[in-house]
C-alpha cells in the first residue's frame, strides 16, 4: 500500500477511505469512473503511487507508465468503447486545468467526442 498523502482525493480512494466506483485494481494502479463524467465513459487511470503529474515523473516510473498505459486498452474493451474510439488526456498544472494534483489518465470513449486539435 502506497503512502497516503493527505488532502490527496486519489490517495484517499485508493487507500479505501473514500468510496469511488472502481472498475480495475492491481498492485500498482486503480481504475474508477470520474465522479463528474465528461462522455458516456469516463474512467481516470491512477497509480497508487502519489506522483503529482507528468513533471515528476522518472526514469524509474518507465514500467509503470508502460503498465497504465496498455491497462487502458484492456479497460476500454472491458467497458465496450475500444472499437468505436477512446481518448487518453493527461492534464499537467494550471494551464491544463489540472484539478486533482496526482497523476492520473483520463480514458474517454463510448461517444464521440469531437476534436481537440483542429
Ligand atoms: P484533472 O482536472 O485533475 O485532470 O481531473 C480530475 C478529475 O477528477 C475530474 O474529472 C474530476 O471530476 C475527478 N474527481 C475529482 N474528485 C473526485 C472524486 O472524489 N471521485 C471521483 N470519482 N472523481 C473525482
Ligand atoms: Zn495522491
Amino acid at each position: 500500500m502506497s503512502k497516503v498523502i493527505e488532502d490527496c482525493i486519489f490517495c484517499k480512494i485508493i487507500a479505501k477511505e473514500v468510496p469511488a466506483e472502481i472498475v480495475y485494481e492491481d498492485d500498482l494502479m486503480i481504475a474508477f469512473k470520474d465522479i463528474n463524467p465528461q462522455a458516456k465513459v469516463h474512467i481516470l487511470l491512477v497509480p497508487k503511487v502519489h506522483i503529482p503529474n507528468n513533471l515528476y515523473l522518472e526514469g524509474s516510473h518507465k514500467p509503470l507508465i508502460g503498465h497504465i498505459i496498455l491497462k487502458a486498452n484492456e479497460i476500454a474493451k472491458k467497458l465496450g468503447i475500444a472499437e468505436t474510439g477512446f481518448r487518453l488526456i493527461v492534464n499537467n498544472g494550471t494551464d491544463a486545468g489540472q484539478e486533482v494534483p496526482h497523476i492520473h489518465w483520463h480514458l474517454l470513449g463510448g461517444e464521440p467526442l469531437g476534436r481537440l486539435i483542429c
